[in-house]
């Protein structure tokens, strides 16, 4: 790996941490796909491992098939391939358009099948479980370490490009599936537990490899690895986003609607058995106490211990908001527009 790289949403940048951890090399472009992503992108043929048998790449099954040759993938002899892995890896800068599509091709095909499939996401967390837990306590506290700071820098290094400089980078991204890969890496990293570390590793590692075919990724799921729908923000910039995760106490709530009649202005009520808009229904009125949903019956509770941010934050019992303060928030408002209409 170029030590002089510079700090990217780049597979061989991300697995370059892990290794860096580990003190192991990292393995080359066809070993380290076939590494963390088994079975997805790289098959392996029968053999002996004694001769040395070129790689193939199959279009019909998006799939690489290599042989073993001693204890690595042989990878030589089809230029190609070494131009397609390499996109992939995010080392090969060179034009080859024919390649580029190739790899946005097999990207689009592993996202598709970790949308639509359960099986490779549950291998996938399996297996990154797998592989970090090859570390000793104190290496997973230094990747740990390190994961984090790659998230404030990365957020740092996009807020700090403007428009022009995020199109003209080797490997342009989109704007909303970067930001939303960083959020909800850094989100699993503030868990401080092996399977927060485990979440957000895979996110940089399918992020990074699936470049923006992972934006089907970051709508279908939130930041844990497991299918939900995915939370609304109404933050800035990205370095912004991780700051709330940080330190929400600091940041005060507003409200700028008129819905002041509401007991919880501006709060939208999902029902938590099957999501349902509970705001919609019927005959809804957030006084009551408890609302049973109309479309499957379960009895959801309306009280402020009830409002989340997001369905991670509903699942990991995480309020960010003290009663006070939004009592605060809506008593602003309606001095404000008391203040309006006296003028
Ligand atoms: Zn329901």
């Amino acid at each position: 790996m170029e030590k002089d790289m510079d700090i990217d949403l780049r597979f061989g940048y991300v697995a370059e941490m892990y290794y860096s951890v580990v003190s192991l090399p990292v393995p080359k472009q066809l070993d380290l796909i076939h590494t963390w992503f088994p079975g997805m992108i790289v098959e392996i043929r029968e053999g002996d491992g004694q001769r040395k048998e070129e790689p193939v790449y199959d279009d019909q099954k998006y799939t690489i098939f290599a042989s073993r040759y001693h204890d690595y993938l042989y990878a030589q002899g089809d230029k190609r391939i070494a131009q397609i892995t390499g996109r992939l890896v995010g080392t090969a800068r060179s034009n080859h358009e024919k390649e580029r599509k190739t790899a946005e091709l097999i990207q689009k095909h592993v996202s598709r099948r970790i949308v639509n499939e359960m099986d490779p996401v549950i291998q996938l967390t399996e297996h990154t479980a797998f592989m970090i837990g090859q570390m000793n306590d104190e290496q997973i506290s230094t990747f740990h370490h390190i994961l984090y700071d790659f998230c404030i820098d990365l957020a740092e290094k996009y807020d700090g490009m403007d428009e022009w400089e995020k199109d003209n980078v080797p490997f342009p991204m989109d704007n909303e599936t970067i930001d939303q890969i960083i959020y909800n890496t850094f989100y699993e990293l503030l868990k401080y537990t092996f399977e927060g570390v485990v979440n957000a590793y895979l996110w940089l590692l399918t992020g990074s490899l699936l470049r923006n075919e992972a934006g089907r990724i970051t709508r279908m799921f939130n930041s844990s690895w497991v299918p939900r729908n995915k939370a609304h923000s109404e933050f800035g910039t990205i370095t912004d986003k991780l700051k709330y995760l940080l330190f929400s106490e600091e940041y005060e709530s507003y409200y700028t609607g008129d819905d002041l009649e509401k007991r919880f202005p501006g709060i939208e009520w999902y029902c938590d058995a099957c999501e349902a808009h509970l705001n919609e229904q019927e005959g809804f009125d957030d006084h009551l106490d408890a609302w049973q949903c109309r479309k499957c019956g379960y009895i959801n509770r309306i009280a402020f211990e009830e409002i989340f941010d997001n369905d991670d934050d509903f699942q990991n019992g995480i309020l960010r908001h003290s009663e006070e303060e939004f009592q605060k928030a809506v008593e602003n408002r309606k001095k404000d527009l008391h203040d309006k209409e006296a003028e």
